[in-house]
């Protein structure tokens, strides 16, 4: 498969370089040239295929020939090898629980596709990679266990002091060895943007090897189809209507990737953009114009986005035409209080925890199943309850029990390196670590 740079569409790069690269010239984001379709037989017939099968079946367009078809069969079953469940939380909204992976968030399959991919295509190279990333919470986590004494391999974390909830920081800072976290006195935005920044310095390019995993790398983003299709799967044992999906959406990497497979041939009956307080898409879709805005802090702090870098390949997909995109896609902004409101009645009345991002999600779809009382669907539970204690426990009264999983990990100490939003700083640090 081929990529484009959206910002430079004669910069054309294979699977490996878009993987290595991250992004493109002027910080364009790459787009796959042409949307495989899925064949008629294998979506109608989901049932009839293993989760693995659905996975490779997704992926192998878009990798082609340079990795080889059974090591991409590999790295796929090893990427979902938890499990994904479809559960009802009442007679109209449905849950796809995505955070049984190792860092309980739905970023650990994007983060674990990446790392698998980019091991593979370094092995031959004689490069040490830095993998630079900002992080509003779960990708940091999600990315330093990804690639953990991954060899040739460093990471470096930036995120927002004061931020990001306990159980987060831990999984951030607690690790060593290949990574390091740097706690940043600023937003999630500030963050990102000295990451940027990075990428296009001369002088930081000539001496280390830099590349991205936040969802604008293609290794990240794509794989997030593989759980549309198999919710599809587990939807289509119970339902014959096609489902309105309903995706908590910061950076739009996960909503963007289940248009796309709907692009191909998934059916689905609507697709709903929840955001929190930070509503630059939701807005968009009111006035036709994007407004970007200062980020602002929520209890669903991985939606702290004020400029979402994936709803430029949404644009793309829908070749920039408003009207069809508007057909396809509700956005909603739920705010802190409807939240936690949210949260407290669905535990009280369906007994089910949801934890900010999803209740967000909740929220939105509610809202636009009493618009659409004929219609049904789910939402992406893109997160565990105990990776935002303070907000489920505000509103249940109950105490979030810390999963044996993540024990071991809490008691470990945190490291970071504090530093101000300043490029300068970060470029310093990136630099000694030469
Ligand atoms: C990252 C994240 C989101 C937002 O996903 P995007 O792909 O950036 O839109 C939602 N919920 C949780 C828990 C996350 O970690």
């Amino acid at each position: 498969m081929i990529y484009y740079n959206l910002k430079d569409k004669k910069e054309q790069v294979n699977f490996k370089t878009a993987t290595i690269k991250g992004q493109g010239n002027e910080k364009g984001l790459f787009f796959p040239e042409n949307i495989p379709q899925f064949e008629k037989d294998f979506i109608e017939n989901l049932n009839q295929f293993s989760d693995e099968e659905i996975a490779f079946i997704c992926m192998k367009d878009f990798v082609g020939d340079e990795i080889p078809e059974s090591l991409l069969k590999e790295i796929v079953a090893e990427t979902i090898n938890f499990e994904i469940p479809l559960k009802k939380i009442n007679d109209r909204i449905s849950v796809l629980e995505l955070f049984h992976g190792p860092t309980l968030a739905f970023k650990d399959i994007g983060a674990r596709f990446m790392s698998q991919c980019l091991s593979y295509f370094l092995k031959d190279e004689d490069k040490k990679v830095t993998v630079l990333v900002a992080t509003s919470g779960d990708t940091g986590g999600a990315v330093a266990h990804g690639f953990y004494k991954t060899r040739g391999v460093n990471v470096v974390i930036l995120y927002p002091k004061n931020r990001v909830s306990p159980v987060q920081e831990k999984q951030l800072t607690a690790l060593g060895e290949n990574i390091s976290a740097i706690e940043v006195n600023g937003t999630f935005d500030d963050c990102q943007n000295m990451v940027k920044q990075a990428f296009s310095d001369e002088e930081i390019n000539s001496n280390l090897f830099l590349t991205s995993a936040n969802s604008i790398n293609v290794a990240r983003w794509l794989p997030q189809q593989i759980y549309y299709l198999l919710a599809l799967k587990q939807w289509q044992k119970f339902n014959h209507e096609n489902p309105v999906i309903c995706v908590p959406s910061g950076n739009f990497g996960n909503i963007c990737a289940g248009i796309l497979a709907h692009f191909r041939g998934l059916p689905v009956e609507h697709f709903i953009a929840a955001c929190n307080e930070n509503d630059v898409v939701p807005n968009y879709l009111k006035i036709q114009k994007l407004e970007y805005k200062d980020t602002v802090a929520t209890l669903s702090n991985a939606m702290d986005v004020g400029n979402p870098s994936n709803f430029t390949r949404i644009l793309e997909l829908f070749h920039n035409q408003f009207n069809d995109l508007k057909n396809t896609i509700s956005g909603y902004s739920i705010n802190d209080d409807e939240t936690l409101k949210t949260i407290s009645k669905v535990y009280k009345n369906y007994g089910y925890t949801l934890e900010p991002h999803s209740a967000v999600a909740f929220a939105s779809l509610e809202k636009y199943l009493e618009e659409n009382p004929d219609k049904k669907g789910f939402i992406l539970g893109t997160a565990h309850p105990v990776k935002f204690p303070d907000a489920v426990e505000k509103a249940t009264n109950i105490k979030i029990e810390v999963p044996e999983s993540l024990a071991e990990l809490m008691k470990k100490e945190k490291k970071t390196v504090e530093i101000n939003a300043d490029f300068e700083e970060l470029k310093r640090i990136l630099l000694d670590k030469n």
